[in-house]
């Protein structure tokens, strides 16, 4: 005989009892539907981006820094330049994986009211763990000022003005008292998703990758080079979730998306891409081989053009060329096995993805 004493209360009661979840009653928010119940799966999309993700493992530490190091250490290695944008590149990178990892956990795991996308989430929010111990580790590996380097986000105004502009339209979000269930309340969560996962991991990311790519290309820092192969793959699928959600809340929720309200977004879209012209002409000043200021503002043209296709809304920039065509080859990790002439780990499925970039 069990002997517990313990009172329940009626919420707890209420909230245990009910139908069984049925497919119908899933919904990408606001939904009152049992969220204990993965199974029947109604986005399926969701669990497969779990699976993608969960053939996708990875640890920083497995990559050797030795090269780079010397490289770093070595007077006549790196042009003034070239340090220049690495610094910047990490100090942004660094603190945008926090802020992504903080606003899935604070913000979008509580009001995404769906458990195939919140079993996504988990495994995003631990990819984000990862990135963030790269980054630790890559400013181990080469003895970089951590404090210059973790707070550039606040010091170097190029970067705060990005980092003020995110957390600008997404703070009150992640308020925990917050709630969705009104349009406005819905908008705002919809324009957070819009920050974190279309421009933050869809935008300002992969000018971030060609920069640091570009260098690997000439064999240069080849270690963090390839830790940012592995965080193009993560992201890459990261970028697709946020847009699949978007999407689906869209078409459940189509009274949020208004004219006026996709104006907005694309005024957002308009905004990011000034922002990350601004960094670029600070952080690349002179420009060096195959990389400017000019070709990333190009680059980032070409690429808001296509988050705002993905998300069914006209270009917001006239048509333009990819800049860097190299960047949809590095994509595929394993045609570029020898890219870098470093050792690349081959994990079991690595293959098995299609790249949308
Ligand atoms: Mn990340
Ligand atoms: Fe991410």
């Amino acid at each position: 005989m069990v002997n517990v004493t313990t009172k329940i209360d009626d919420c707890v009661l209420e909230a245990l009892s009910g139908p069984r979840v049925s497919v119908a009653d899933k919904a990408m928010i606001n939904c009152r539907a049992d969220v204990n119940q993965i199974l029947p799966f109604k986005y399926r999309w969701a669990w497969e981006k779990y699976l993608d993700g969960c053939n996708n493992n990875w640890m920083p530490t497995e990559i050797s820094m030795q090269a780079d190091l010397a490289m770093w250490k070595s007077k006549d290695g790196l042009t003034d330049a070239e340090r220049r944008v690495i610094k910047h590149n990490l100090g942004f990178f660094a603190a945008s994986e926090s802020l992504i990892a903080n606003n899935i956990i604070l913000a979008i795991y509580r009001h995404l009211t769906n458990p195939e996308c919140r079993q996504y989430l988990l495994r995003q929010a631990f990819e984000e763990a990862i990135h963030t111990h790269a980054f630790q580790y890559i400013v181990e590996s080469l003895g970089l000022d951590e404090g210059e380097l973790f707070n550039m986000y606040r010091e170097v105004p190029s970067i705060t003005a990005k980092a003020a502009w995110a957390i600008q339209h997404t703070y009150s979000v992640e308020d925990p008292n917050f709630k969705t269930g009104t349009i406005e309340a819905d908008r705002a969560f919809l324009r957070d998703l819009v920050v974190f996962y279309v421009v933050i991991e869809g935008i300002w990311f992969y000018t971030g990758f060609v920069q640091i790519l570009s260098l690997g290309r000439r064999n240069k820092m080849t270690g963090i080079a390839e830790q940012y192969q592995y965080i193009l793959r993560d992201e890459s699928v990261h970028l697709n979730f946020g847009i699949d959600v978007i999407n689906q809340i869209k078409a459940e929720c189509p009274w949020l998306w208004s004219e006026e309200f996709q104006e907005e977004i694309l005024q957002m879209i308009r905004e990011s891409a000034e922002l990350e012209a601004a960094y670029g002409k600070d952080t690349m000043p002179t420009g060096f081989m195959g990389l400017s200021a000019e070709l990333c503002d190009q680059y980032v043209h070409f690429i808001a053009n296509r988050r705002c296709a993905q998300l069914g809304l006209p270009s917001v920039f006239p048509e333009v060329e990819n800049p860097f065509p190299w960047m949809s080859e590095v994509m595929d990790l394993d045609k570029e096995k020898n890219f870098f002439e470093t050792r690349v780990i081959e994990y079991q499925s690595g293959g098995s993805l299609t790249w949308e970039d």
